[in-house]
């Protein structure tokens, strides 16, 4: 069925995203994030110069002002993945739609003037630090202090699995400013690389999104400058998070619904080309119900994605149903995705094809922004009141 949440506009845009992957999302470029771990910063300032990040970034701080209509972000997503560069599209991501909305929504006057311009350019690139060695799921449980002295705060703690970690100028770090963990006990720190104190534990190897960097990160009595904590409001942490993990967790359903989409058009192909028993792939009858289950799926993850979409548009994406569509749509991907690995045989398990490698991408999308146990404790909660 045809998508109507697009306009002339966002087609326009299309375009641009496409003619940028042209020259800067060669497979030598893939092959090059992939050996080192991480996205390139020329790459990342390219796309500044495209207008293909700081689309968040308000108009006055030099960006697209586009952090309400999200559909624009959704292009980004559906092209770059559909071109297999998850990576980069993660890299995007966490400029996008992890590190600028907490400066465009929470941040002071003068911290958007500080960072936003350059966030909109690539020069300064951020990522988000909550999660810990000891708590992932229960954000509540870190352990990561900021102890209030003259002009800032000391802090002392670790982070891990941080997207961008190691390659981020800025980390908008969850910290604990109080005792307990009452939700006024945190706060959010703009921790910026070099500080004295704050060192990039070991780069983590992980099983997907090899191109894009993943670290932990320490702090050792790293003085930051009150000027550094969000909204200059400390105890509103926790409050910060939660209301970006909405968009958090919808820039995940996009990633998945355009990650099966992408993976239906390969195997299509894929199978249209390669023979067995003197016919094509695709001619056997279960290829061909495959796909047929394949691409309803599809057309119902892009239903509900662009619902999703929409009501984040008009600001009616609420916390649950935010995490429902994130544990919905990642679990459709996650079926599609292996279904169309075992219809490209053997070569679907060799991730010089971009089948595998989306593949070994998408199962942390079940894991990562919430893990979908999570989601579901969100969901349900109403349920049982
Ligand atoms: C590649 C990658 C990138 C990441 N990027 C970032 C990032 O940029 N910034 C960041 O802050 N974090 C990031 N994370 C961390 C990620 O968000 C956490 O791994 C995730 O939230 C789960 O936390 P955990 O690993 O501590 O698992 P745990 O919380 O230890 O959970 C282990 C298991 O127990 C289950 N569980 C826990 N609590 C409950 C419960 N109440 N009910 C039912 N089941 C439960 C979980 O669902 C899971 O199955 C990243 C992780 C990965 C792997």
């Amino acid at each position: 069925m045809e998508r109507d949440i697009y306009d002339e506009d966002h087609e326009a845009f299309r375009d641009v995203v496409k003619e940028f992957i042209k020259r800067y999302v060669t497979n030598e470029k893939r092959e090059q994030w992939d050996a080192a771990g991480e996205i390139d910063r020329e790459t990342m300032l390219a796309a500044g110069e495209a207008g293909i990040i700081g689309l968040s970034v308000p108009e006055e701080f030099g960006g697209a002002g586009m952090l309400q209509d999200y559909r624009f972000r959704a292009v980004v997503n559906e092209e770059v993945i559909a071109a297999g560069a998850g990576s980069l599209a993660g890299a995007f991501g966490i400029q996008d739609d992890l590190a600028v909305p907490y400066l465009v929504h929470m941040g002071t006057e003068e911290q958007k003037a500080t960072w936003l311009p350059r966030m909109a350019t690539g020069e300064v690139l951020g990522a988000l630090a909550m999660s810990e060695p000891g708590a992932g799921s229960d954000l509540r449980g870190i352990k990561t202090t900021a102890k209030r002295v003259e002009g800032g705060y000391l802090v002392n703690g670790a982070k891990t699995f941080i997207s961008s970690g190691k390659t981020a100028d800025i980390v908008v770090t969850f910290v604990k400013t109080g005792e307990g963990n009452r939700p006024d006990a945190f706060s959010i720190l703009i921790i910026e690389n070099g500080m004295n104190g704050f060192d990039h534990g070991k780069k983590l190897h992980k099983m997907g999104f090899q191109g894009h960097d993943t670290a932990e990160l320490s702090f050792t009595d790293v003085f930051v400058p009150e000027e550094n904590l969000i909204g200059g409001q400390e105890g509103r942490g926790f409050i910060q998070l939660m209301m970006n993990l909405p968009l958090e967790r919808l820039s995940i359903g996009v990633a998945a619904a355009s990650a099966a989409q992408a993976a239906f058009d390969w195997t299509v192909a894929y199978t249209r080309d390669r023979e067995a028993f003197g016919e094509r792939i695709i001619d056997f009858q279960n290829t061909r119900f495959q796909l047929a289950t394949v691409s309803a799926t599809v057309e119902a993850l892009w239903a509900y994605n662009d619902r999703a979409v929409k009501a984040y548009g008009e600001s009616k994406l609420t916390a649950e149903e935010a995490a429902k569509y994130k544990f919905w749509s990642t679990e459709r991907e996650w079926e599609v995705l292996d279904t169309c690995v075992q219809l490209h045989g053997g070569y679907g398990y060799i991730t010089e094809y971009p089948i595998a490698r989306a593949f070994l991408d998408a199962r942390v999308h079940r894991i990562y922004g919430g893990t979908n146990e999570i989601m579901r404790d969100i969901v349900s909660r109403p349920f049982a009141k």
